[in-house]
């Protein structure tokens, strides 16, 4: 039933050594609890080590959908059942995560486990404000149920606590009704940072914003970006031969990456010429047009195993957020620094966050920067840099991406994770629920 392995996050580093268990059931579930310290894991899309301990639990198996309300939206599911599950399953009838993040390959557990943010953060909030009830598993296999009115403090800290609470079971979420599969998309080219940001602030109103920015332009250019705007469409929206079938969309071919790829294929000149004709490009296609719901939410999940891209080293991904008053400042500073150094990759993303309250959840008010590194010495010298940049700006980062942060700089710039760790210390959670992040970050 355990098995001795090695596991990484998604960013294939750090790779660490782990007995890995598999339950089927509640009763195997409590039976693995009990052989001490364990970290729940869902698909592990997570980029660094924060679903993978000593002891590593795979919640693959609790893969059924339970029950659902069309009156609410309110599905009920176990935690091993994917986004993409979902969506396949609700789609056609109407429904649609309220929130989602750049993949749908993630779980209900690891979604609601690093209370997930998507494009609409700005005027809807994260995964959290969508779920209604969690049950979580403790130490001792006893399971409790969670919610705003019940046990809420384990609520607020389970929504965002990275799996250091407890093992979370099943989960009570609500879905968006959608009137097609399709999305309104509006792209607002911006040749620099200062109208990109203006593109932001002016589509507050928007359901979903997002830009992908050309992170090694510099000069003038420095943060010019396409920012593209959405709406769900409405079934009146779509051109009439459309709206007989307005869940269906064209099947998409997924395509994998067989190999790794050698790490000079994305070197700093091949990133540029990639970033600048996907800049111009964007720049011809710009305007508002129709989009499937694959294309605007998940472009990256047409590419199975796109992971390989870095080559076997793996990658890193950076993702700070910034407050709104010194997000401006710290963008460029942030900008200047990777254009400088040539170490960025072209997957870069730029978002507006809008108020959160939790004592754990990442999103703050302001904007959130996420890229990619590939795992070279030039930007592993780059990433104190950018940590120290984020904190002198008020900014703190975003643990299911993180790989390789100390723990200085996570209580330094996230003071909250001091109490967060106090607060595990006072129930005995410590010494029951670890990752190795939790252990790096000593949480
Ligand atoms: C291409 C890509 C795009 C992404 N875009 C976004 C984005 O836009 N916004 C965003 O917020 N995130 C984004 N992410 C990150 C991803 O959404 C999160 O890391 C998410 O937690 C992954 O879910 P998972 O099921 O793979 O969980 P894992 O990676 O397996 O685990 C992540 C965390 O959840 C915990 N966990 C998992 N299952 C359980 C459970 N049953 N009980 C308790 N804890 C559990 C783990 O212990 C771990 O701490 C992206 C990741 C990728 C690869």
């Amino acid at each position: 039933m355990t098995r001795l392995t090695t596991l990484t996050g998604w960013g294939r580093y750090p790779r660490h050594a782990t007995r890995l268990s598999a339950p089927r059931d509640t009763d195997a579930l409590a039976q693995a609890l009990r052989m001490g310290p364990a970290i729940a894991r869902g698909l592990g899309r997570a980029y660094g080590d924060s679903a993978v301990g000593a002891h590593t639990i795979s919640m693959r198996h609790f893969d059924r959908m339970i029950a659902f309300d069309p009156a609410s939206g309110q599905l009920v599911a176990e935690a091993g059942v994917s986004l993409a599950e979902i969506i396949e399953a609700f789609l056609p009838r109407g429904w649609f995560p309220f929130v989602t993040p750049g993949t749908r390959f993630v779980t209900l557990g690891g979604a609601i486990a690093a209370d997930v943010h998507g494009k609409n953060h700005h005027g809807e909030g994260s995964f959290g404000a969508f779920t209604d009830w969690i049950d979580l598993m403790g130490a001792d296999g006893q399971v409790t149920r969670c919610s705003r009115d019940a046990n809420a403090e384990l609520f607020r800290h389970t929504l965002g606590g990275m799996g250091l609470t407890g093992v979370i079971l099943r989960a009570a979420i609500r879905l968006r009704p959608v009137e097609s599969g399709w999305i309104r998309q509006r792209t607002i080219p911006a040749p620099g940072l200062e109208a990109a940001l203006d593109a932001f602030e002016a589509g507050m109103d928007a359901t979903y914003s997002v830009a992908w920015i050309d992170c090694l332009a510099s000069g003038a250019a420095l943060g010019r970006s396409l920012v593209m705007l959405g709406e769900h469409a409405a079934r009146a929206d779509l051109p009439t031969e459309r709206r007989a079938r307005p869940y269906q969309t064209p099947p998409r071919r997924r395509r994998s990456l067989p190999i790794d790829l050698p790490g000079f294929v994305l070197n700093p000149a091949s990133v540029r010429a990639f970033n600048a004709a996907y800049y111009t490009l964007g720049r011809v296609k710009s305007g508002a047009q129709l989009v499937d719901w694959e294309s605007y939410f998940y472009p990256l999940d047409a590419i199975g195993g796109w992971n390989r891209l870095y080559g076997r080293r793996g990658f890193m991904q950076f993702q700070c957020a910034l407050p709104l008053d010194a997000g401006r400042a710290g963008l460029q500073r942030l900008l200047q620094a990777i254009a400088g150094s040539g170490a960025g990759s072209f997957l870069a993303v730029l978002k507006r966050f809008g108020p959160q309250d939790s004592p754990v959840s990442f999103p703050m008010p302001g904007y959130t920067l996420a890229l990619d590194f590939p795992l070279t010495a030039r930007s592993l010298a780059l990433m104190p840099h950018l940590d120290r940049i984020t904190t002198d700006h008020g900014g703190r980062f975003y643990l299911a991406k993180d790989s390789r942060m100390s723990a200085e700089t996570l209580i330094r710039t996230d003071p909250r994770m001091a109490d967060f760790a106090a607060w595990r210390q006072a129930r005995g959670l410590s010494a029951q629920f670890a990752s190795a992040q939790s252990e790096r970050l000593g949480l």
